[in-house]
This record gives C-alpha cells, structure tokens and sequence, in this order.
C-alpha cells in the first residue's frame, strides 16, 4: 500500500496499532472456515470509537476494501480479504464493558469484548447473558451479532438476535448512525439494528452494543440419555419438543464424536453408544425443574434410551459441556481438514435430516460425525477429509451440495448460526429466490455504492 496512505492511518490510531509488514498481515489471512486465504494491505486496530469512524471514512474515501474482524472464529470465511488491497479493521482493542446495568437489565458493551468475558462479568453482578457459542471463550459479541450467533442455550433462550437491543455503528462515510436503545420497547425510526444483525461486516462497523440481560435460572438438573440407535436419539428430541417441554440444553453426539471426543478429553463417554443426548431442564421453582426432568427421562425412555445418567453435581454437569465443547477440536484431530457444516430443520424433521447425512456419509463413502443443538433443529454435520486429496474433496463437495439439498427439502436452511460469508453464498437463491437476492444487493448497495464493506461475503 501507498505509504503516505499508510502514514494517515498511523497518524489516526498510532504506529504499534498498525500491521504493515507482510509477516504480521498474514495471520489475517484466513479464519476458521476451509477456504483459500488472502493476505490484506494492512491491518489497523482502532482503540477508541472516534478512531473507529476515521478508520472507516479514510479507508473508504480511499476506495479501499473494508473487512471488520473480531477473532476470526467464524466458520464461513466472513474474514477473509476479499482482494490483496484489503484493510482489515481489528476490534480486539475496543473492548470495554461500558455499563451493567442492573436496574434496567441491559449492558453497553464495544464489539471487541470476548463473549465469555462478558457473561462472566455479568453473572458476577446476579445476571445472565444467556447466548453461549460453543467458541465463547475467544468469539467476540461484535462478530457474535454480525453472524446472529446461537449456542447451548437457544432452544430455551434464544440467540443473538433475542437480546440485541440497539448499536451505534458507522456507516461508508464515517458517520456514526445511533439505534435502538436502553428502554425495553423502543419504535423510534426503522430497526437499523435488526438490519445490521448477521450483516456479516457487509452494511456498516459496530461501535457499541447495547445487550438486554435476564435474570439467571435458580435451579437445574442435567442428564445423559444414552441410545443403541441414533434413529431413538433423534426421535426422543422430537418427542420432547412435541411434548412441549423446553429444556435449555438439547444436544446430540453421534458414535463418532464420542469417539474422537473421549479419545480427547477422557471425560468417561460411552464410547459404546451409537449416540447421546444432553439435555437440561431450568427454571426459577425446583419443583418444576423436577417435573420437567422426570417428563424428559420418560420420554428418553419410551424412545429407546438404554440408560440415563444424571449429573449428581455442579462439576459433573460442567464435564459433560465441556465434552461437547470439545466437539469440533476433538474431531478436528482425526484428518488434515475439517470442514463443519450448519444445515438446519424444523425440529420435527430432525430425525429425517440424521437420517439423509447418514445415507451421504455412506454415498460418498465420506467419515461424518454429526453433533450439534439438536432441540434447535440445528446440526453439524461435520466431515473429516484431506483437502489436499483432490478426489476425496469433489466427493466432500458433492456430499455437502446434498446435505443442503436434503435440508432445504425438509423445509429447513442454509445456515442456523455460521453465517453464509463465502462458504454459501452461491446457495442464497436455492434457499430464497432471485428476486430475494437482487432486493438484498440494491439495500446493500444503497447503503455501500463502492461495494466495499466485506465484498464477495453473503450477497454475490
Ligand atoms: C470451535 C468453534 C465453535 C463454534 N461454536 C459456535 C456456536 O455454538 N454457535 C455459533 O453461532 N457459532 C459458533 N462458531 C462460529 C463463530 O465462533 C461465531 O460465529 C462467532 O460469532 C464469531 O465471532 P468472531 O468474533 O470470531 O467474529 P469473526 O469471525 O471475526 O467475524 C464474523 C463476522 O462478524 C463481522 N464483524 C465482526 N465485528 C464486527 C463489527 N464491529 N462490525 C460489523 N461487523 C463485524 C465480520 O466482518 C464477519 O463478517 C464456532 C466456531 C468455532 C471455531
């Protein structure tokens, strides 16, 4: 990049805040997805909001593409450059907590605040910030709401998008566009903030967040249904959710992530299964913890669980999350590539979605482990493979055209919560249509006439 263009982003943000050489450039050339990296121009973290917004006005008077970047935890490819004069604009040094406020239940966050950094300053002051991405430990709430991230939780409380309650972001010129606000009910002016909610870096940079906070569950109990039949695995979450229980946890493991996964954390899985269910039940009254858990053991039971363990203690429960935590790093160590899929369904197809990865797994002769929020409607599938092998990865390819058809089939979608970034922007018109698309490229283009906000991600 033009050096004197270089010297006018140092002199916004100081020089230790500006990556030029191409050593330091390239760790922002990828993120967690498996696509093709592209190294940037340069890389410049803003430490206050006013550098933030003349970050973005020199960057884009300048014709420069803009991809914002929390800590590249995404599964898309959201962060990668699109081209090699790309300025990507770092976040992790915007990271205050602004205000926890607990008269009103809200907090003000910047974007570059780690999740559960937040969620544990949170619970210290008596509150809950329930959206818990299995990455929590390192996403930020920034690229949390750009990507509308879910987690453990959302079958009960919600994603994201549940507990956005207003931005300041700016816009292409530098401006600072304010919405939303404090108040629990607020209809002032367009809902810029539900716009900008999985926006994948594609309509405007966030500066600060405003979060709405609840009060946390006083009581709960958490179980392990262990099923001989994957096919009772799945039955039993559509059973519970027909049942009209709303268990906060509901996740599925199949035989090979116990495998992997006991292999990794040694957290005593039964290895044996052909699958798991966790499941938590939560709630304010012990009594009505109790009757949801008992309903739920029926449940499991009349499906086909060969056994159920419940956890005894606070430490026992906190093995099993961590086990299914440790999903994607305990299967990312089998094979050279991981490429994680997201394909969602209604929760009543999830038996029939289990059902089409397995028959694509065999097809294909591809090794699948699906995992993932279950009671969301919301798997994993996740394919182990060696990206290097040319025909083991067209049959990848092929296998995940068909894990999205059999998804959009079963009335389901492209994405529940990785975001379509480069990965799936070429399936947005199968899920939708052409006019869909074209709608979305003259908003995008209305409020990005140079096409500079993260191009090439979502809207193609
Ligand atoms: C092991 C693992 C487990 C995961 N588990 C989950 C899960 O359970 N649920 C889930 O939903 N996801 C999960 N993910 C995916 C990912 O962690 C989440 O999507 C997360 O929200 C990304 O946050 P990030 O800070 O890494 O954002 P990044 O990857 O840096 O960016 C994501 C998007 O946000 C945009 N962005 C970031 N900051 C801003 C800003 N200030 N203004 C405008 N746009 C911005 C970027 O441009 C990009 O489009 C997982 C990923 C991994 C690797």
């Amino acid at each position: 990049m033009n050096v004197n263009l270089i010297k006018e982003f140092v002199a916004i943000v100081g020089k230790d805040q500006v990556f030029a050489d191409e050593v330091d450039r390239q760790a922002y050339s990828y993120d967690a997805a498996v696509l093709m990296p592209q190294v940037p121009a340069l890389v410049v973290m803003p430490e206050t909001q006013e550098q933030l917004g003349k970050t973005v006005k020199l960057a884009y008077e300048n014709g420069l593409p803009i991809t914002v970047r929390g800590a590249g935890s995404n599964l898309s490819g959201a962060v990668i450059p699109s081209s090699a004069d790309t300025v990507v604009i770092l976040t992790n040094r915007l990271n205050r907590i602004l205000e926890i406020n607990e008269e009103d239940l809200y907090a003000v966050v910047e974007p570059g605040v780690i999740t559960s950094v937040f969620a544990e300053a949170v619970s210290a002051r008596g509150l809950f910030y329930p959206p818990d991405p299995g990455s929590q430990t390192i996403s930020t709430i920034g690229g949390n709401v750009a990507l509308n991230a879910g987690g453990l939780r959302g079958l009960k409380y919600g994603v994201t998008k549940d507990y956005l309650m207003g931005m300041d972001f700016f816009d292409c010129n530098g401006d600072l566009i304010k919405t939303g606000s404090r108040t629990v009910k607020c209809v002032t002016g367009y809902n810029l903030s539900g716009m900008m909610l999985a926006s994948e870096g594609t309509l405007g940079v966030f500066s600060q967040i405003i979060l709405k906070l609840v009060p946390p569950p006083k009581d709960s109990k958490a179980m392990m249904a262990v099923y001989d039949d994957i096919a009772d695995a799945s039955e039993t979450v559509a059973a519970i959710i027909a049942a009209h229980i709303l268990p906060c946890t509901l996740e599925i493991l199949d035989k090979k992530c116990l495998t992997y996964i006991e292999a990794y954390t040694h957290a005593g899985l039964p290895v044996d299964a052909a699958a798991i269910l966790l499941i938590e039940v939560d709630g304010s009254h012990a009594q009505a913890v109790e009757e949801d858990a008992d309903k739920v053991i029926e449940l499991c039971k009349k499906c086909g669980a060969k056994y159920i363990n419940i956890a005894k203690d606070a430490a026992e429960k906190n093995k099993l999350w961590e086990a299914r935590r440790n999903a994607l790093p305990a299967l990312a160590r089998a094979r050279p590539t991981t490429v994680l899929e997201d394909a969602t369904v209604p929760r009543s197809k999830i038996p029939a979605m289990v059902a089409a990865v397995n028959r694509i797994s065999e097809k294909y002769s591809l090794e699948i482990g699906t995992f993932g929020h279950a009671g969301d409607g919301n798997l994993h599938p996740t394919i182990l493979c060696d990206r290097r092998n040319k025909e083991e990865f067209k049959r990848v390819e092929d296998a995940i055209d068909e894990i999205f058809d059999a998804a959009l089939n079963l009335q389901g979608t492209l994405s529940g919560e990785h975001g379509i970034g480069i990965a799936k922007a070429k399936w947005m018109e199968k899920e939708t249509n052409r006019a869909t698309v074209n709608f979305s490229k003259k908003l995008r283009l209305a409020l990005d006439p140079k096409y500079l906000f993260n191009a090439g991600k979502k809207i193609v």
